[in-house]
């Protein structure tokens, strides 16, 4: 079949939306639980990404800066860095992760996140 760069392009947005968008919501004090749950789903994105070349890319990425799941901070942080390793590569603008903060809003209120927070 042939590559389709649309389609590609479009599941990378939704996947960076709900990428960022999870790190955004993850607890600012996760528990130990937490953190192994957000490296498994991390570990687990790697793999089973659908464009291969991309998750063979990233696996790569993931094994020269290992996530970083000790806050959301940091855990935000660190998938910014990962996001602009990306963009570098596909000679993309480089974003600000300074002002990742307020960026990725899930439009789910005040409800709980998964950690009660
Ligand atoms: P995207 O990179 O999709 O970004 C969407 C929006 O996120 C931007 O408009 C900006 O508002 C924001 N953003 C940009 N940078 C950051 C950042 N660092 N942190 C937070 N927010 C940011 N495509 C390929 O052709 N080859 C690949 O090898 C490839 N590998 C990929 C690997 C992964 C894990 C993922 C999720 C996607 C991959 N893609 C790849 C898709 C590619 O990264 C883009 O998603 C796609 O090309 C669409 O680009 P875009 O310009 O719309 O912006």
């Amino acid at each position: 079949k042939l590559e389709n760069a649309t389609a590609k392009a479009e599941l990378g947005r939704a996947s960076w939306r709900l990428f960022h968008t999870m790190m955004a919501r993850f607890p600012e004090k996760p528990t130990e639980e937490d953190s192994l749950a957000l490296k498994t789903y991390i570990q687990l994105f790697a793999r089973l990404y659908p464009c291969g070349d991309c998750a063979s890319h990233f696996q790569k990425l993931i094994k020269k800066f290992p996530p970083q799941i000790g806050s959301r901070n940091s855990a935000a942080g660190w998938a910014c860095h990962v996001h602009n390793q990306v963009n570098e590569r596909l000679e993309k603008p480089i974003f600000d992760c300074n002002k990742i903060g307020d960026f990725y809003d899930c439009g789910c209120g005040d409800d709980k996140n998964a950690a009660g927070e």
